[in-house]
């Protein structure tokens, strides 16, 4: 799977994609992420970005332009210099907005299954001149209901839970938790934990060896 973000704050996803299972990602190659900065592409003789909102209001628009410039760019480079020959690219792009279609696990597998190349569009300020969206065809994303400052936490957040789905990204195929009975209630050793003279049990189901129970317990905890 191929992540090519567009955003004007490429370092935020360092220390994130440095560590832990999305390194190893990258470095096995079961994934690859690229950025792209409007500012290296933007015809503004001072770099800009951004201007005012038709209408009026606070703060600023990204602008359509420099988006577009670099999505085709992103598109017709990946498809002519590194299209294996075996494989078809198939391109998806998402552009992060608060008001867009709640991401899901299902919304995270359908992608992993179906594209080659996910391309997200991080907003800043106001956000993205709609015609971004108009011209891509991309899907609008949220993911959550609440606003953040900008659309690069919610591309990591993405990014993440669709290289859980590609095959390689996760050591073991059980650990794929989003196919498995699981619970959001966990414990491991020792079974009886002492704090401030309490007493804390593992409850004993758990320690049965019983897996058809343990099931039943984990479909409600
Ligand atoms: N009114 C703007 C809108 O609806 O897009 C809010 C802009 S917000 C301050 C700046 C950017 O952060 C957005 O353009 C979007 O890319 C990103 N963003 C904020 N909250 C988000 C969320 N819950 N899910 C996805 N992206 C979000």
């Amino acid at each position: 799977m191929n992540f090519h973000v567009i955003t004007i704050f490429p370092n935020l996803f360092d220390s994130y994609l440095n560590d832990s299972i999305m390194k190893k990602a990258l470095d096995k190659g079961s994934i690859s992420v690229q950025f792209y900065n409007p500012r290296d592409v933007t015809k503004n003789k001072h770099k800009k970005v951004d201007d005012i909102p038709y209408g009026g209001g606070p703060g600023m628009v990204m602008m359509a332009e420099p988006i577009i410039d670099l999505w085709a760019d992103i598109t017709k480079k990946t498809l002519i210099e590194k299209l294996p020959l075996t494989k078809k690219r198939k391109f998806k792009t998402i552009i992060l907005s608060p008001g867009g279609e709640k991401f899901t696990t299902e919304y995270a597998k359908a992608s992993a299954k179906e594209h080659t190349d996910i391309i997200f569009i991080c907003g800043r300020y106001e956000g993205i001149d709609a015609r971004v969206a108009e011209i891509t065809g991309a899907d609008l994303v949220s993911i959550g209901d609440y606003v953040l400052t900008g659309g690069e936490l919610a591309a990591m957040v993405m990014i993440d839970s669709i290289s859980r789905q590609v095959d390689g990204v996760l050591g073991n195929k059980q650990s794929l938790e989003e196919d498995r009975i699981s619970s959001h209630e966990m414990y491991t050793r020792p079974a009886e934990l002492k704090y401030k003279g309490k007493k804390y049990q593992v409850p004993e189901v758990l320690q049965s060896g019983n897996h058809k129970l343990i099931d039943e317990w984990r479909k409600h905890h």
